[in-house]
């Protein structure tokens, strides 16, 4: 049966990504050998680190303007420390919209004061706020793109001469967007580009320098740039993968392409969770994700029913995060509108029927 994965993240990947990464485990581009057994100083790996960021500063529009692409491991949540490490000098400012953002907030108070300029918490994050000021002393303000729990997302940046630094987890790649806003964003890869084990990190490079401590290698982005991501052994597969959906999103057309696709597929699963009797939305409708889609029933009684209506239809993953309950329908790029077709029907059936 066709699985319609609609899993956070770990999370979908194109068929055609997941068919060409497991060939190249078998044999890379008729090498006689695996991708996971050269050494990644090879010329056939150094070319695949050199193209993933090259991809990754082509698509977001970055080529050429002074920033520079890298292929870390740790995860976002080491870049909630390794930004601060970097860039905090004496105080940042927060944007608080959710677990990611207040998990960030906390690594940096080790590095630093932090001014929480704005914060969603009073309703449970279930909104963006706006009209905050920023105070103009701060090293950087810190956002959270996508809130990939509470299913909410930034639509516009806010308008400020302060650096901004954003986690763009879980909606990078996903929208047009003016990525020259930041002057550093990152990527845990897992969301919306490839398989855990690699994070990207965009930034502009005249953005570091600016603080006096000394940075441990490993955590020194300078250190990591010179040495072209390669400082240690990079995470093979995860970055060999994330190149494949790179090109993927290029032969798509582009990041503007997907984000009409998106915003396609929202607004069919957005436009069934308002009209139907059974469903609301938790988040706030003009903050809502086009990434991640929350929503509760409005007799959780349901549930079990619902469940199995979801269950024989094949979908996966749908189960809302534990701290908003419900349901959670994670609409990545690879996601394709069949499967929201699927489960707005899953929806529909339990409104007629029970
Ligand atoms: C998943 C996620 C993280 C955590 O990523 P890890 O790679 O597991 O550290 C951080 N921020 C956002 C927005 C996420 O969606």
């Amino acid at each position: 049966m066709k699985i319609h994965n609609f899993s956070a993240g770990p999370s979908i990947l194109p068929q055609e990504v997941m068919q060409q990464a497991s060939q190249a485990v078998k044999e890379l581009d008729e090498s006689g050998l695996s991708l996971i057994e050269i050494s990644h100083r090879s010329k056939a790996f150094i070319e695949i680190m050199e193209e993933a960021c090259e991809r990754a500063l082509q698509l977001t529009g970055l080529q050429g303007k002074g920033y520079k692409a890298l292929f870390l491991q740790g995860g976002a949540s080491q870049q909630f420390l390794m930004s601060a490490y970097n860039l905090l000098e004496k105080k940042a400012g927060f944007v608080n919209t959710g677990t990611w953002s207040t998990k960030a907030i906390k690594e940096a108070k080790l590095l630093g004061e932090v001014s929480e300029v704005a914060s969603s918490q009073d309703a449970n994050f279930n909104y963006i706020p706006k009209n905050y000021s920023v105070p103009s002393d701060l090293d950087y303000l810190h956002l959270t793109t996508n809130n990939t729990i509470f299913g909410t997302q930034i639509k516009s940046i806010p308008d400020t001469e302060v650096p901004l630094v954003a986690d763009m987890s879980s909606d990078i790649f996903s929208r047009k967007f003016d990525y020259s806003k930041f002057d550093l964003f990152y990527a845990g890869a897992q969301k919306n580009m490839g398989p855990a084990g690699t994070t990207l990190v965009i930034f502009k490079e005249d953005a570091l320098g600016k603080v006096s401590r000394s940075i441990p290698s490993m955590l020194d982005y300078a250190v990591q740039a010179k040495a072209e991501s390669m400082f240690n052994t990079p995470p093979v597969f995860a970055v060999y993968t994330s190149l494949l959906t790179l090109r993927w999103i290029e032969n798509q057309g582009g990041i503007e392409k997907i984000g009409i696709k998106n915003a396609a597929k929202a607004t069919h699963l957005y436009g069934e969770i308002d009209r139907n009797s059974k469903f609301k939305g938790f988040a706030a409708p003009e903050d809502r994700s086009h990434m991640n889609a929350t929503f509760n029933l409005t007799d959780p009684s349901l549930s079990e029913t619902f469940d199995k209506i979801c269950q024989t239809a094949g979908i996966s993953g749908l189960k809302g995060h534990r701290s908003v309950g419900g349901y959670r329908a994670s609409i990545y790029n690879a996601l394709p509108i069949d499967s929201v077709e699927v489960l707005v029907d899953c929806m529909q059936i339990l409104e007629k029927e029970y």
